[in-house]
C-alpha cells in the first residue's frame, strides 16, 4: 500500500509516503505546515458541518435544501450555443424525482453513472422556475462516507487542497492512526485525568460519530497541547532550582545608598519588588523572577538597585536589551546613577568591543551579548528586559552558557502582562508586580479624532510649542515604512515633509525610522532631548526606551494599525516629566467609523491603565495576534484556550509529578 514499500509508517515520515501524493501535492501542503504525516492528523478541523440527517425527496421539495440518498436513473451533458456546459441528472428514491444540474463540470458525468446510488447534498436556488436543484455536495453510497451523512469535518485549506481533498487522505490514515500513534500517558493517569485515549482522540477529532466524540477529542488534543507547555515550564523551573547561583548578600545600607542618589522615593510596589527580589538573591538557588509592571511604572530603577547589590557583594551584572536605543537608554539610567559610586558601567551593541576590565562590572548590551567571548566569568545578575522581544531560540541559547553555577535571573517586560497570561507563560517564575504609577505623574489625555480634525490637531500641536518653547515637544508616529506599500497610508518620510514645509515650517521637525542607521537614529534622538528637535516623526523605533521628560504630546496616524498594548507603549513616551500631556489617535480614513476600530480606539483612550488595556486587548485579539507567538515564545494552541486557567492548573500538576517523578 505504501510507497516506501516497508509496511512501517511512521509518524515522522514525509507526507508524501502516503498514495496520491506526489511532490507537487506535497509543495502545496507545505503551505498548511503539513509536511509530515504527524502534521497531517495535527491538522485540526476548523468546524464541522453536520449532514448526518439523510431526508427522502418528497421532504427536500418542502424544505429547499437537504441531504438525499438517491439512484442515478440518467445523467448527460448538454451544450449551450455558447459552448457551456450544462449538466443534468435525474434521480429517483421511493417518495419521487427530481433534476439536479451543475454548469461546467462535464467531467461529472464520468464519476456519476447512471445506476449508481449517490448522497447528494442539494439545495433549490432562489426564484428558481425550473425546479432544478443545485449541488454543494455528492459522494457515492459506501461502508464509511467521508463527506457527506455524517459530522464532515471542515480544514484550512489552500489553493489546489480543498478540505475535501484532505478528507481523503485522512480516510486513507484513518486505519493506521492506532498503529501510529503510543499514547505518553498511560491507562491509569487518563483515568485520573478524564482523558480519552490519543489514538482515539486523534480519530475521533477527524471522524466523529457524535458531538460527544468531538468534545471527548478536543478535551484530550487540548490537554496535551497544555501539557506540553507545563512540561516545558516545570522543566526550566527543576533545571535551575538544581542549580547553584552565588548567594547575594545586601544590606539596608547599600539600597540607602542608592535611595540617597534620586529625587524621588520609591512608590510601595517599587519598594516590594526590591525587598522580594533581595530576597530572592540571597538563595543559593537561582532567582527567577518577572518584574511586571506598567509603562512608565519605574522598573528600571528596581534593577539598578538589585544591579549594585550583585556589584557589592563581588559579582558582575549583565543587563540585555532588545533593541539598541533600548540599550543606549539603559547604559544612560544605570550609569547616571552607578557612577557616582564608582562602579564601571560598559555599553555593548552589535560592532562594539568589551573594554577586559578586572572586577565587578555591569554590562549593559543587546543580543550581541549573546555573542560575546570576553564575557567575565562571575556573572551574578543577569537582568533581561523585555523578553517578549527576544526569539526562543535566542533565550535558550543565553541559559547555555552558564555552566555550573547559574546567575540570578530578573526579567523585565515591556508591556504590562496580564494576570492570566503570566501565570501560564510566566509560570516558570516568580512575579513582583507593579501596579501603581510614581505620585508625580499626570494622567495622560488621549483623545480619539477623525481625519477630519487632523489640520486643527495639528493647528494646536503648533500652538502650544510656539507658546511654550523648550516646554513642549511633540511626537507624530506612524506605522512602519513598509517596502511595498501601495496603500494610502503616509509613510513617516512623507509626513515630515508634508509638516516641515507646511504647518511646522518655522520650527525644527525630526525624521526618525527604523532604516536609519543606528548611529544615525542615536543622533537624532539626543538632538531631541536636547530640545533641538520640537516635532519629531517617528515609527514604532520610538516605541521603547526614549525617555524624553519635556515631550508632552503625541498624535499617532493610522492608528488602528497598532495593537493595543503597543499603542499603551507608545503612549508611555509622553507624560514622564510633571506637565499635562496628550495623545491623539486618529485612524486611517474609511476605517474610522467600522465599529470594531472604534470600540478598541474608544477603549484605549478611556484607559489609562496598561493591564487594564492589555487585558481588554488578549481577550478580543488573542495572544498569538497580541505578542506574535514566536516572539513571545507562547505557545500557539490549536485546541486549547491558553488563558483556561483550570486547564493549565490540571496540566501543570501532571506536568510537576512527571517531572519530579513523583
Ligand atoms: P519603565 O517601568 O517603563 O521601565 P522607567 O523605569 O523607565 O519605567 O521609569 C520611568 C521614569 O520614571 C524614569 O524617568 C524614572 O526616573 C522615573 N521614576 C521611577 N520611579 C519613580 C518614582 N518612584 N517617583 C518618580 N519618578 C520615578
Ligand atoms: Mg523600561
Amino acid at each position: 500500500m505504501l510507497k516506501n514499500q516497508s509496511n512501517s509508517l511512521s509518524l515522522d515520515n514525509p507526507i508524501s509516503d502516503l498514495p496520491m501524493i506526489g511532490s507537487i501535492q506535497a509543495n502545496k501542503l507545505k503551505r498548511l505546515n503539513i509536511e509530515r504525516i504527524k502534521d497531517l492528523l495535527y491538522h485540526f478541523p476548523t468546524g464541522y458541518s453536520d449532514t448526518r440527517n439523510i431526508i427522502s425527496i418528497e421532504e427536500l421539495f418542502k424544505e429547499g435544501a437537504g441531504t438525499i440518498r438517491a439512484t442515478v436513473k440518467e445523467i448527460r451533458n448538454n451544450y449551450t450555443r455558447s459552448r457551456k456546459v450544462i449538466t443534468k441528472a435525474v434521480v429517483t428514491d421511493t417518495t419521487g424525482d427530481i433534476t439536479i444540474v451543475w454548469f461546467n463540470q462535464s467531467y461529472i458525468t464520468k464519476v456519476i453513472r447512471p445506476g449508481d446510488t449517490f448522497l447528494f447534498q442539494l439545495k433549490l436556488p432562489k426564484n428558481s422556475y425550473a425546479r432544478n436543484f443545485y449541488c454543494t455536495s455528492y459522494e457515492k453510497v459506501l461502508q464509511e462516507q467521508a463527506h457527506l451523512g455524517r459530522l464532515t469535518p471542515q480544514y484550512d485549506q489552500t489553493a489546489g487542497v480543498s478540505s475535501k481533498w484532505l478528507r481523503a487522505r485522512l480516510k486513507y490514515l484513518r486505519p493506521h492512526i492506532a498503529q501510529l500513534i503510543q499514547d505518553p500517558l498511560n491507562e491509569k493517569i487518563r483515568n485520573e485525568y478524564d482523558l480519552i485515549e490519543l489514538s482515539k482522540a486523534l480519530t475521533m477529532i477527524h471522524f466523529p460519530e457524535t458531538e460527544n466524540d468531538i468534545v471527548k477529542a478536543r478535551d484530550r488534543l487540548g490537554f496535551d497541547e497544555m501539557l506540553e507547555l507545563a512540561l516545558r515550564l516545570e522543566t526550566r523551573k527543576k533545571s535551575l532550582k538544581n542549580k547553584k547561583a552565588f548567594p547575594i548578600l545586601t544590606s539596608d545600607k547599600i539600597v540607602n545608598e542608592i535611595k540617597k542618589q534620586l529625587q524621588f522615593r520609591l512608590t510601595s510596589d517599587q519598594e516590594s519588588a526590591v525587598v522580594e527580589i533581595l530576597s530572592d538573591m540571597k538563595s543559593e538557588t537561582p532567582m527567577n523572577r518577572l518584574l511586571n509592571g506598567d509603562v512608565g511604572s519605574g522598573k528600571t530603577i528596581v534593577s539598578i538597585i538589585a544591579t549594585y547589590a550583585a556589584i557589592k557583594s563581588g559579582h558582575s551584572v549583565i543587563v540585555m536589551a532588545p533593541t539598541t536605543i533600548l540599550a543606549n537608554q539603559h547604559y544612560k539610567s544605570f550609569n547616571e546613577i552607578l557612577e557616582p559610586l564608582q562602579i564601571n558601567v560598559q555599553l555593548l551593541t552589535s560592532g562594539m568591543m568589551l573594554e577586559p576590565i578586572s572586577g565587578p562590572q555591569v554590562i549593559i548590551g543587546t543580543h550581541a551579548l549573546l555573542y560575546e567571548k570576553y564575557i567575565p566569568e562571575n556573572i551574578g545578575l543577569y537582568i533581561v528586559d523585555e523578553q517578549h522581544r527576544f526569539g526562543v531560540e535566542q533565550r535558550e541559547q543565553l541559559k547555555e552558557g552558564e555552566g555550573a553555577t547559574s546567575p540570578h535571573y530578573l526579567t523585565m517586560t515591556a508591556t504590562p502582562i496580564p494576570r492570566t497570561l503570566t501565570n501560564v507563560i510566566y509560570g516558570d517564575k516568580e512575579v513582583s508586580l507593579i501596579q501603581e504609577m510614581p505620585q508625580n505623574r499626570i494622567d495622560i489625555q488621549t483623545k480619539l479624532l477623525t481625519g477630519k480634525k487632523r489640520t486643527a490637531c495639528l493647528n494646536w500641536i503648533h500652538l502650544q510649542i510656539l507658546e511654550h518653547p523648550k516646554e513642549n515637544q511633540a511626537y507624530i508616529i506612524l506605522p512602519l515604512v513598509e517596502e511595498s506599500e501601495k496603500s494610502d497610508l503616509k509613510a513617516a518620510i512623507q509626513v515630515y515633509e508634508e509638516l516641515s514645509q507646511g504647518t511646522f515650517k518655522d520650527l525644527k521637525v525630526g525624521l526618525l525610522h527604523g532604516r536609519m542607521k543606528d548611529k544615525e537614529k542615536q543622533s537624532v534622538i539626543s538632538r531631541f532631548k536636547k530640545q533641538k528637535i520640537d516635532v519629531l516623526v517617528a515609527t514604532t523605533v520610538v516605541e521603547v526606551g526614549i525617555d524624553v521628560s519635556s515631550a508632552s504630546i503625541m498624535l499617532i496616524e493610522h492608528a488602528e494599525k497598532f495593537g493595543l498594548a503597543q499603542l499603551h507603549q507608545l503612549r508611555g513616551r509622553v507624560g514622564r516629566g510633571d506637565k499635562p500631556s496628550f495623545c491623539f489617535v486618529i485612524p486611517s480614513d474609511g476605517v474610522e467609523q467600522t465599529e470594531q476600530v472604534q470600540n478598541r480606539l474608544q477603549f484605549f483612550s478611556q484607559n489609562s491603565s496598561g493591564f487594564k488595556v492589555a487585558e481588554y486587548d488578549l481577550s478580543q485579539r488573542g495572544p498569538g495576534e497580541v505578542y506574535g507567538t514566536m516572539q513571545s515564545g507562547i505557545p500557539s494552541m490549536k485546541i486549547a484556550d491558553i488563558t483556561d486557567i483550570k486547564l493549565f492548573k490540571k496540566a501543570r500538576l501532571l506536568a510537576s509529578h512527571i517531572i519530579l517523578g513523583k
